[in-house]
């Protein structure tokens, strides 16, 4: 099967305890390749730009103040099956909920500050990739 591509994000809870490694260590470990990275700090229009989805939803303003908290790392995976791969790595939503083996069940905090974002589909992973990195900036 041949490689796609993911969009991952290391939230700001991971990025303030130094986790930024020991994550991308569990999403090398689980067969997907950085080939784009970025640590930036979200504005607010880019959180809600990114989360357009979750507008209505009672948690949007809460996730918006928490992305802009603190810097994020923004990254382009690959591999087999990068969306589905990414996801199961990253575990449930809700730390709670989430597998032992899964980033989220290692580190997460809360279903709040659970760590890790991961594209849940391969058009919307492209859309996240395309919000955030220029064709030129990934490299396979
Ligand atoms: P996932 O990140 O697993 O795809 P969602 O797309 O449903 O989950 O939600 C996006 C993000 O919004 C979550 O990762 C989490 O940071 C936050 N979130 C989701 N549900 C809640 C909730 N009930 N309360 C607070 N924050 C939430
Ligand atoms: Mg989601």
């Amino acid at each position: 099967m041949a490689a796609t591509r993911t969009f991952s994000i290391i939230k700001p809870d991971a990025t303030r305890r130094n986790l930024t490694g020991a994550v991308t260590k569990m999403l090398e470990e689980a067969g997907l390749r950085v080939v784009a990275s970025r640590r930036i700090q979200m504005t607010k229009d880019q959180a809600e730009g990114f989360y357009g989805v979750h507008r209505e939803r009672p948690f949007f303003n809460d996730l918006v103040s928490f992305m802009t908290s603190g810097p994020v790392v923004v990254q382009v995976l690959e591999g087999e099956d990068a969306v589905k791969r990414n996801r199961d790595v990253m575990g449930a939503t809700n730390p709670a909920d989430a597998a032992e083996g899964t980033i989220r069940k290692a580190f997460a905090e809360s279903i709040e500050a659970n760590s890790v974002h991961g594209s849940d589909s391969d058009e919307n992973a492209k859309i996240e990739i395309d919000f955030f990195f220029k064709p030129e900036e990934i490299v396979g």
